[in-house]
């Protein structure tokens, strides 16, 4: 570990409401299943604590959700991994508000909407990780993202500063954090908007659902969607056309279900999958001229490893 890490794991592991762990291993916290260990996890119990880590925290950082939106090298990451824990998981109705803390799974935000009639909650259903996680990505379909739904976003600034943005203020780009400043998302607050119907929105998340599973290699495991749509078009068609589905890398395979999603079936590393990634945009770029943009985050690799997708990786290593 080098000298500065050193010096943060001490520090950290002064501040009450955090609980350390040197030399964590990763794999089983992501649902692709890759992933080394890291120096130094933090898991944070409150808001002050996270307040006074962020800042400690010197050199590379990341925080991690649920682990369903990442692909993580097997090499060992070098930083602080930060992760929200109990006092970030209360879900409260207060009258025409939810609240809802950044470590509560979003499927128990969803189903709390639908059940006191927040509209649009509904097409959510089905799509897994936290409430956090769902707001870093702005997570959703085609017909519903989060960030429609957000009344204010509440976060912790990489200088350690409590912040907080309304709907107006947040960025509601496609699969791109809803956070205008770089930190770590805490929590969020949504007010009931009109127009539901809670019995037709149990209907629907029901049916999408049941959709999902069809549609999706739900039993495998992956990191869902692997590329965003490109404008105007389905990443998936582009890929199932031009006949990827199947093909494999070591133990990483384009599913066979869905061409969207890559399936770690075989005891996949990191660089399986990677290339795969890479293969599979050449072709499609080579075949189509389309070149489809990453939405899983990339974690941990080194620009050699990345090639082309060093500028969409979130945290990259020497
Ligand atoms: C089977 C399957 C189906 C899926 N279907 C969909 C779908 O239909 N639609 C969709 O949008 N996504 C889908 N996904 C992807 C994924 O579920 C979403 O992107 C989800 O919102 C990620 O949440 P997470 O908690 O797992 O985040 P993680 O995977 O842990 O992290 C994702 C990103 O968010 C950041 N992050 C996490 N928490 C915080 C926080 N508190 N503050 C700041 N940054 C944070 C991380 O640093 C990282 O950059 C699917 C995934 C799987 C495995």
């Amino acid at each position: 570990m080098n000298k500065e890490l050193e010096k943060s794991g001490e520090s950290l592991s002064e501040i009450d409401g955090l609980e350390i762990r040197k030399n964590y291993s990763l794999s089983r916290l992501t649902s692709i299943g890759t992933g080394g260990r890291t120096k130094i996890y933090v898991s944070v119990a409150r808001v002050g604590a996270l307040k006074k880590a962020m800042k400690l925290i010197k050199g590379p950082f990341f925080i991690l959700g649920s682990g369903t939106n990442l692909l993580i090298s097997d090499r060992d990451f070098p930083g602080v991994i930060i992760h929200l824990g109990c006092g970030f998981r209360r879900l409260r109705l207060e009258g025409d508000r939810i609240s809802c803390g950044a470590a509560v799974p979003l499927a128990r935000l969803v189903k709390k909407a639908i059940e006191n009639s927040f509209a649009g909650f509904e097409e959510l259903s089905g799509v897994p990780g936290s409430a956090g996680g769902a707001a870093a990505m702005n997570a959703g379909t085609h017909i519903r993202e989060l960030g429609d739904l957000v009344e204010t976003l509440w976060m912790v600034d990489t200088k350690g500063r409590r912040r907080s943005f309304n709907s107006s203020a947040i960025q509601k780009k496609y699969r791109s954090s809803l956070a205008p400043v770089p930190g770590v998302i805490t929590s969020l607050c949504f007010r009931r908007l009109p127009g539901s119907d809670p019995r037709r929105q149990a209907e629907r998340a029901e049916s999408l659902a049941n959709g999902r599973k069809l549609k999706h290699p739900w039993r495998e495991r992956t990191f869902g969607s692997t590329f965003k749509n490109p404008p105007g078009k389905i990443a998936a068609k582009l890929i199932d056309k031009a006949g990827l589905k199947g093909l494999h890398i070591g133990g990483a395979r384009v599913s066979p279900v869905h061409a969207q999603f890559i399936e770690n079936n075989q005891g996949a590393s990191a660089l399986d999958i990677l290339e795969l990634i890479k293969h599979v945009r050449q072709v499609v770029q080579e075949r189509y001229g389309v070149l489809l943009e990453p939405e899983v985050r990339l974690v941990g690799f080194t620009a050699e490893e990345l090639g082309d997708l060093a500028p969409y990786a979130i945290s990259t290593i020497k």
